[in-house]
């Protein structure tokens, strides 16, 4: 169900080739992941590599 979606994104990955990309280590599984454009506003506190470690990270805590 993509249809009518308006294309505005003409620098897909924020402009910057993917070697360029900071990166981090998920505080949960330990791998290592990178920069992408849905953290553009909060890279500085992303800890995790995707929701299912954020999730499972917070189930551990409590
Ligand atoms: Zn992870």
């Amino acid at each position: 169900m993509l249809s009518g979606m308006p294309r505005t994104e003409r620098t897909p990955g924020g402009g910057r080739p993917p070697s360029q990309r900071p990166s981090k280590t998920c505080a949960h599984c330990g791998l290592p992941f990178t920069w992408r454009k849905k953290w553009e506003r909060d890279w500085d506190t992303v800890k995790y590599c995707s929701d299912r470690c954020r999730a499972a990270a917070k189930r551990d805590r409590t």
